[in-house]
């Protein structure tokens, strides 16, 4: 299991952005092929900038806006620095999930120990419909997902109940991906996709 439940996230942040600017540019040069020269001169431009941009990537880190030199897996020094730590955030994040322990005691702050007792539900739940490949009545197709909105949160409370531990008592701040996950979850327990659409008949 601990194979299959490599992090495949670059950021600490919710990581469900698609790739849909590749796909249109892609089907733009498509359609465009058998239009006038105008157009086709435009598409040229728009190929050679891509091209170039490739080949700044081959060098020079692969993270947007980033000009440092590439050293490991395309990132810069620092870049991958970053990626370690998110990927070891990650990991630490996947084994609490699993055995609701962290530094060797259970969560000690009380909201947050029944926060994590319900998160650790939606968890299990998503494991079962992905290991079993059943699909869940409430996650539906978004299992793989929701495993990942588990993830991101669990990285929020395990970093407030160590600030707990070291006597921090204020409540915890106000936090973008707590809420956004509770809100997903609310979702699709209502029976409408994640992001509160109508679910589609055939998902
Ligand atoms: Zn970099």
């Amino acid at each position: 299991m601990a194979g299959f439940w490599t992090c495949q996230r670059s950021s600490a942040t919710l990581g469900w952005v698609g790739c849909c600017g590749i796909i249109a540019g892609q089907g733009m040069i498509g359609i465009a092929s058998g239009w006038d020269c105008s157009i086709r001169s435009e598409i040229e431009v728009r190929r050679t900038g891509r091209e170039k941009m490739k080949r700044r990537r081959s060098s020079s880190c692969k993270k947007s806006r980033c000009e440092e030199p590439a050293e490991i897996m395309g990132l810069c020094h620092e870049h991958y620095a970053e990626h370690v730590e998110a990927q070891m955030c990650c990991d630490e994040a996947i084994r609490v999930l699993h055995h609701g322990i962290l530094d060797g005691q259970t969560i000690q702050k009380t909201e947050l120990a029944e926060e994590f007792r319900k998160l650790q539900e939606w968890w299990r739940r998503a494991c079962d419909s992905i290991n079993f490949q059943r699909k869940d009545p409430i996650l539906r197709d978004e299992a793989k997902y929701a495993s990942e909105w588990c993830i991101s949160l669990a990285q929020v409370i395990i970093k407030e109940e160590r600030l707990f531990r070291n006597g921090n008592v204020r409540p915890p701040p106000w936090n973008f991906i707590r809420d956004s996950v509770w809100d997903r979850f609310k979702n699709l327990e209502e029976g409408l996709m994640s992001n509160g659409v109508a679910r589609p008949k055939d998902r």
